[in-house]
């Protein structure tokens, strides 16, 4: 094994990792502090320019360990704005990062797998299969590589104030690396955003759920897409492990004693499959059973898919229904899709396909 190989990635740690770090190189655990601040706050990597770290401390680190984000491979911008980078991985793999500029808030979207493992029928991540886990670093990587290309404060205001768990793959799958990500995007030495600022986003692991209200302060996102069993699971295969009525318990539970308000509900709209006018109002006594609010992103289609955007006037008789129901409905505005950087475009690419149809077995069995 070389050296190299061996070396810390200091951002696989979160404040407390890195605290514990110090102290087992026989260091105060406070130099955590410092170190954030130079990664996060000033964007430095080389130990050799953080200066309020002696001669000695700095060396010893660069011999055991290293600052290191995934590699941009591409960078994309819409006409729109919307900038998408390629993110490439060790082994050839790769995942997407979207950044979608609106008036007065920025949002990224980031990835937590290679592929997915769900197979939700509507999307082209699901389509592609699992490869693996992103690791912590390779997920706060992707927050800290948008702040550095976009200049994390532009004018004095910053450009990241959001960020959602939107991106591949399904975060609460990979629920020990996606945790300290989500606290370094919280923590003030970190990227300092606010609670209700920072989305993760389930197609609706049960467990998961309740594991993410006890270790982080997040706002939950639930990738519903209808009000009935029997045509959730047809599109959401995880349904049947975890039915809507257990789901929604879930997200009851997410929400008590906590000053969280609400639950964002996703539901992609597909001609013919889940956007009939009974299935607005079925959802609408659904939604009723818990403070949420409802996010309607027509379906962005993608190479091989037989599924169809619902109409315009659909897509509006949709919305007026479940606002009549007295649910807060917005559609979601679809945005990068000259760039493939829409909801559910996000392809990226990797490399061990071979092996792909026997790791979703894999993984399969173990949801
Ligand atoms: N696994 C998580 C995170 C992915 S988020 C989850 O399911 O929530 C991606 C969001 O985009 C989800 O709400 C997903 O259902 C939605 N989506 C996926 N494919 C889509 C498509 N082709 N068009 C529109 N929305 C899509």
């Amino acid at each position: 094994m070389t050296a190299e190989r061996t070396l810390i990635n200091l951002l696989d740690l979160d404040e407390a990792g890195l605290r514990a770090f110090f102290q087992s190189i026989d260091e105060k655990p406070f130099r955590a502090e410092q170190v954030l601040r130079w990664i996060y706050h000033h964007q430095v990597l080389d130990f050799e320019s953080m200066t309020d770290l002696g001669l000695a401390l700095r060396q010893k680190l660069a011999r055991l360990a290293e600052i290191r984000p995934p590699k941009i491979l591409t960078e994309r911008v819409s006409r729109d704005g919307t900038v998408k980078w390629l993110i490439g991985l060790p082994g050839g793999n790769a995942v997407e990062t979207v950044f979608i500029p609106e008036p007065g808030r920025g949002t990224l979207c980031v990835s937590s797998q290679v592929g997915c493992a769900l197979n939700c029928t509507f999307c082209s991540t699901g389509a592609q299969g699992f490869a693996r886990n992103l690791s912590t670093s390779e997920i706060i990587g992707q927050v800290w590589l948008a702040a550095h290309a976009l200049g994390h404060e532009r004018n004095g205001v910053r450009r990241i104030t959001n960020v959602v768990m939107m991106g591949m793959g399904e975060p609460l799958l990979n629920f020990d690396a996606v945790l300290p990500a989500l606290r370094l995007m919280r923590a003030d030495l970190g990227f300092g955003l606010a609670s209700r600022r920072v989305t993760v986003s389930t197609a609706g692991l049960v467990p998961g759920i309740a594991k993410l209200k006890e270790a982080v302060d997040v706002a939950l996102a639930v990738s519903l897409h209808a009000p009935v069993d029997d045509v959730r699971t047809q599109i959401v295969p995880l349904n049947r492990k975890y039915p809507i009525a257990e789901l929604m318990q879930a997200c009851r539970e997410y929400l008590s004693g906590q000053k969280k308000r609400s639950i964002t509900f996703e539901y992609t709209l597909l001609d013919g499959i889940n956007d009939s006018d009974q299935h607005a109002r079925d959802l609408v006594k659904l939604l009723r059973t818990v403070p949420s609010k409802l996010n309607l992103i027509p379906f962005n289609p993608f190479p091989g898919t037989s599924y169809r955007c619902s109409s315009a006037s659909r897509i509006e008789r949709f919305q007026q229904l479940v606002r009549d129901g007295g649910i807060i409905a917005t559609v979601r505005k679809t945005r990068g899709d000259d760039i493939d950087a829409a909801c559910g475009q996000l392809a990226g690419d990797f490399r061990d396909r071979t092996r792909r149809r026997e790791k979703r077995r894999a993984e399969g069995v173990k949801l």
